[in-house]
């Protein structure tokens, strides 16, 4: 069996473990990245906040993307309950906070095929585009002993094993193979999971009036409807119903459904047609009992899951591997040294939970339907309308924190919206 020597290993393909993969070796650590590269075209976008693209420019990989991405200028909330507080639209404007876009919205498909490109430039990145099987034992490689606890730790490495028989030792392994993660079980993390009784259907539309940048929320009694707009007379749709509705419209044909949508949009888009693959998702959550363990580190969907509501999901998965990159590189010469590993941990308990718990609310106080859930949303969102400055800071801290920005993740100079 052949062993290879590395600082870094990459496992899983996606989004966030490419962005891993070219992070680590953009600090001249000899990486690897495992896994095959599989974008399907399965109609879902993401909306990539501020600090995400950010991080996408410093990775060399937003030029390409720009293009097919579409910015959010705006972001409107619709009370569409029957909740007898009933709140005003909100508009959220991104120049209020001074940004040309809250964010910009790209088929995730495009996303890891625009990252996977950059891949084969980057210096000091290995593709493996094999499975990876399991971990093996961490390994010292300095006599145990010597000086602090700490540095006897320094240049101990942990095996990778791969489909093919083969194995890559790392200082570091970042495991990014998704929610059934083997790589997290392996190390024995355990994780919590729940589910929401909702279904979210998503497609995208082609429509006959401008979306003029503006994302569209319509909060419902059975979770939030989003139109989210991408290049051109295009949306995206993330449709969040009870399951039995959502496989109805999703058994429907093309222009039986694109006809109800454009009835729950209120006509707001004019007469629609379905322009994408549909797809049924499941509203689930899951969390885990720690990010790290011996040379191990977790990022995106190997850490947290989220219901496609609220943008998190790939945001907090790319903000994972920019503060890891931020643990490992102040780390110096061992990147998943016991150090490293605390500071990460540390960076991500918090943020995961906090926005976990808003997610989780939002969802819950639409399905809840009782006097003082609605009151309180009603009441939230009749401040935000009128306050300006509250409106404002909760802007900025969805989308630029103050607190923890990774370094990767702040922005450098204006981005300009392209016409
Ligand atoms: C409908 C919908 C809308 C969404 N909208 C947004 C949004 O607007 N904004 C946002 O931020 N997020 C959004 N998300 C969430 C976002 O799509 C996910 O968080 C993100 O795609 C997860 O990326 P990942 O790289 O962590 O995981 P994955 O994409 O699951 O990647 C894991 C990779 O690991 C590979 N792999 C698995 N096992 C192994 C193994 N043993 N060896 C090697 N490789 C392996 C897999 O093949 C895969 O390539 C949305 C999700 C859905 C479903």
């Amino acid at each position: 069996m052949s062993e290879k020597s590395l600082d870094v290993v990459v496992v899983g393909a996606g989004a966030t473990g490419i962005a891993a993969a070219l992070a680590f070796a953009r600090e001249g650590y000899a990486t690897a990245l495992v896994g095959e590269v599989r974008a399907a075209r399965d109609g879902r976008t993401v909306a990539l906040l501020d600090g995400s693209v950010s991080f996408l420019e410093a990775l060399g990989v937003w030029d390409a993307l720009a293009p097919e991405a579409a910015p959010l200028e705006t972001m409107r909330l619709v009370d569409a309950t029957d909740n007898l507080f009933r709140a005003p639209n909100v508009d959220f404007k991104a120049h209020e906070i001074d940004l040309d876009a809250f964010g910009w919205n790209v088929e995730n498909a495009t996303l890891v095929e625009r990252l996977a490109e950059a891949v084969g430039e980057a210096p000091g990145l290995t593709h493996f585009p094999v499975s990876a099987d399991g971990l093996g034992a961490v390994q010292e490689v300095f006599a145990p002993g010597e000086g602090e606890p700490d540095e006897a730790e320094e240049g101990a490495e942990r095996a990778v094993r791969l489909a093919d028989g083969s194995s890559l030792l790392a200082s570091l392994i970042v495991a990014a193979d998704g929610r059934g993660s083997k790589l997290r079980e392996a190390a024995g993390i355990r994780t919590r999971s729940w589910t929401y009784p909702q279904k979210a259907l998503t497609t995208i539309l082609a429509h006959e009036r401008d979306h003029r940048d503006v994302s569209s929320e319509f909060h419902t009694r059975h979770g939030p409807f989003t139109l989210v707009p991408l290049p051109g007379r295009r949306s995206s749709l993330v449709w969040v119903t009870a399951p039995e509705k959502a496989e109805a419209l999703a058994a429907l044909d093309d222009d039986a459904l694109a006809r109800a949508v454009e009835r729950q949009a209120r006509s707001l888009l004019g007469a629609m047609r379905i322009d994408g693959p549909r797809g049924v998702v499941p509203m689930t959550g899951m969390s885990v009992q720690r990010y790290t363990a011996d040379r191990l580190a977790l990022v995106g969907e190997t850490a947290h899951v989220f219901p496609p509501i609220g943008a998190q999901g790939l945001n907090l998965g790319l903000r994972d591997v920019a503060s890891l990159r931020d643990a490992a590189v102040s780390a110096n010469t061992d990147p998943g040294s016991r150090a490293a590993l605390r500071a990460y941990e540390r960076s991500r308990a918090l943020d995961v939970r906090t926005r976990t718990l808003g997610v989780d609310m939002l969802n819950r106080t639409l399905l809840a339907g009782i006097l003082p859930a609605d009151f309180l949303r009603g009441a939230g969102l009749h401040a935000l309308s009128a306050v300006g400055p509250l409106r404002r800071m909760l802007m900025r801290e969805g989308v630029t924190p103050t607190i923890g920005t990774p370094q990767l993740m702040r922005r450098r100079e204006p981005r300009a919206v392209a016409f």
